[in-house]
């Protein structure tokens, strides 16, 4: 079972990790965006743990509400949005219980993939966050190990795509041959979800 000890572990966890690729995601978001990807999510994530050390949320819903919650106030960029309405709408659909299995959270978590596409409306092959965050889902009724190799999968393959959603798409063909910075940021939110999980 899952309880809100290991939904803050996988956000501190998403924020270390962040915090050594910042630079990687940033030098992503150079050619094909605005080269803040990495600061973006950098300021997002250290925001996230410094509220859920504040206010220590009890149960897994409200650790992602908060976080998403957060994201959204303190991320300027198209990310911010986007993954707090992920982690938002996870944590809601898992409402109040105090813990929750790996079936409910892979069901929650489709939820707050779902809502990403309906905010961006970006479908697969888009070359978004989405080819990642997707796949990582579908797999993740195997296993945590599984979604991590799927999204991480699902991030490289997003180099050969035409950009169709946010700042990558204004270059056109020019976004081929450049892996998407949102779903390599995606990739390590679900690495750090796979670590937590031991
Ligand atoms: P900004 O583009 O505003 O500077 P970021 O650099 O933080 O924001 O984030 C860019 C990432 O956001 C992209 O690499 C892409 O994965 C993701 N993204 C942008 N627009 C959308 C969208 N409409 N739907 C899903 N993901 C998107
Ligand atoms: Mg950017
Ligand atoms: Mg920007």
């Amino acid at each position: 079972m899952l309880d809100a000890d290991f939904f803050r572990r996988w956000m501190t966890a998403t924020a270390v990790s962040v915090e050594h690729e910042a630079e990687r995601l940033t030098a992503l978001d150079s050619p094909i965006g605005d080269a803040d990807h990495g600061s973006n999510l950098q300021r997002g994530f250290r925001a996230v743990a410094t509220a859920l050390e504040k206010e220590e949320p009890g149960t897994p819903g409200a650790v992602l509400i908060l976080a998403g919650r957060t994201l959204i106030s303190t991320v300027g960029g198209a990310s911010g949005p986007l993954y707090g309405t992920l982690l938002r709408r996870t944590g809601k659909a898992l409402g109040d219980a105090a813990e929750v299995d790996e079936a409910e959270f892979a069901q929650a978590l489709r939820t707050g993939v779902d809502a990403v596409t309906q905010l961006g409306g970006a479908a697969p092959g888009d070359k978004t966050m989405i080819d990642a965050l997707l796949p990582a889902v579908d797999a993740l009724g195997q296993s945590f190990a599984a979604a991590r190799s799927a999204a991480e999968e699902g991030a490289q393959a997003t180099t050969p795509l035409q950009a169709r959603k946010g700042r990558a798409s204004y270059l056109g063909e020019r976004s081929i041959g450049h892996q998407d910075p949102g779903a390599t940021s995606s990739a390590i939110l679900i690495a750090a979800l796979a670590e937590t999980a031991g």
